[in-house]
């Protein structure tokens, strides 16, 4: 694989941005050469411009390097990381793909585009082939890529694992989001502290947790005369979805009925038997484990679980029989890595290493 492809990150000041900062600090196969933000950051050493959140010292690559502002002619790399707020996205990413960058992004602008992936490579690698529509359709060289909602990503994970083995019909889900989840500064402490927080950014959210996850354990169809489109699940889903005073982390506790009624012990196997996509299998940033499955009554906890595997492996718990439904568990996902930057990243490697660059 090649050592040094050029990448840059768009809002490389916020919350994800300094994730992508970070994860990408001696990244095997990309070089970070453009770091860009808004006009409040163009201009300065990024050590001044971004006011470091992470528990993690600023890589000494990232710290002179002057932010320039988000646009094709400042910003030129093969691979382009999106952390932008998804209005300002939704006019900037398809700026780059014509101009041939690989963009991908956080932001939700194109998730729902009919030829625009919407990828945890551990669960639909396949889906990544929509590019080569996505590029006929367009008339781009380069592409758009997306990573679902944070909320969605460890959820989905699993329901991906639970899916294939018993097939999943319903779920009900309600999360208990960090805060790093609302970027920086993010909720005021004096809302926050002492609280929780119903209706996480104003709504939106709960449709996102709702929808997102169909998609991504939708079938890829390809089809001569219509080309290649995602059939969505046929699961039925229902989300309440809650701010709560956690840094990192998000928490969902979901209810589910599968097809046929199972033991949790069979199920808790067929979690930590899932077995990923070969093509996503051994790329840099493949979870290992892909999902650890913790059989204490009080586990996972954001705190003591949000680091599993360096932060992109998907934890579950309390997995037991649901009154109503049939099954009920717990599972934590680190949301600015597993759910934000990292994903992104994994799905950069996913398009080097299927030669869609
Ligand atoms: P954030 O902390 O508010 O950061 C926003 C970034 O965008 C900053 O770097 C900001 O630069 C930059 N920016 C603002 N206006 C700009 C403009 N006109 N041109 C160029 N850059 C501009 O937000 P965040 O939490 O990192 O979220 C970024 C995106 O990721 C959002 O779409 C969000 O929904 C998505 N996402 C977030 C998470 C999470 O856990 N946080 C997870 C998944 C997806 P300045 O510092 O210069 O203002």
């Amino acid at each position: 694989m090649p050592s040094s492809i050029p990448v840059a990150v768009l809002g490389a000041t916020g919350s994800v941005g300094q994730r992508f900062v970070s994860l990408l600090d001696q990244h095997p196969w990309f070089k970070v050469v453009a770091l860009a933000a808004s006009d409040r950051s163009v201009g300065q050493k990024y050590s001044s411009a971004a006011r470091w959140v992470l528990d993690t010292p600023m890589p000494d690559y990232a710290k002179d390097m002057i932010v320039v502002p988000a646009n094709t002619d400042a910003v030129q790399a093969q691979i382009v990381f999106s952390a932008l707020h998804t209005e300002i996205a939704t006019e900037l990413e398809p700026q780059f793909a014509r101009a041939g960058a690989a963009v991908c992004s956080n932001a939700s602008s194109y998730r729902r585009g009919d030829d625009v992936p919407l990828l945890l490579p551990e669960i639909n690698a396949a889906h990544i082939q929509l590019v080569r529509h996505q590029r006929q359709n367009k008339g781009w060289s380069g592409c758009i890529v997306t990573n679902p909602n944070c909320t969605s990503t460890g959820l989905t994970i699993a329901l991906k694992a639970l899916d294939e083995a018993f097939g999943v019909k319903k779920v009900f889900a309600v999360s208990l989001q960090a805060l790093s989840g609302a970027g920086y500064p993010g909720v005021p402490s004096l809302d926050i502290m002492d609280n929780v927080i119903p209706n996480v950014a104003n709504g939106g959210e709960e449709e996102k947790v709702e929808w997102e996850p169909r998609k991504m354990l939708g079938k890829l169809v390809e089809r001569e005369a219509s080309g290649a489109r995602i059939e969505l699940a046929d699961i039925q889903f229902s989300a309440h979805t809650n701010r709560v005073a956690v840094i990192d982390g998000h928490t969902v506790c979901a209810s589910v009925q599968l097809e046929n009624s199972v033991e949790p012990a069979d199920a808790i196997r067929a979690l930590r038997e899932y077995c990923p996509p070969a093509s996503s299998r051994e790329l840099p940033s493949t979870p290992r484990p892909v999902i650890e499955v913790r059989e204490e009554a009080d586990r996972p906890q954001p705190r003591l679980d949000r680091l599993a595997g360096k932060g992109m492996t998907t934890v579950v718990g309390r997995l037991r029989r649901d009154p109503i439904l049939d099954l009920k568990f717990v599972v934590l996902s680190h949301n600015t890595i597993r759910g934000a930057a990292g994903a992104s990243i994994y799905n950069a490697e996913l398009l080097v290493s299927e030669n869609l660059l």
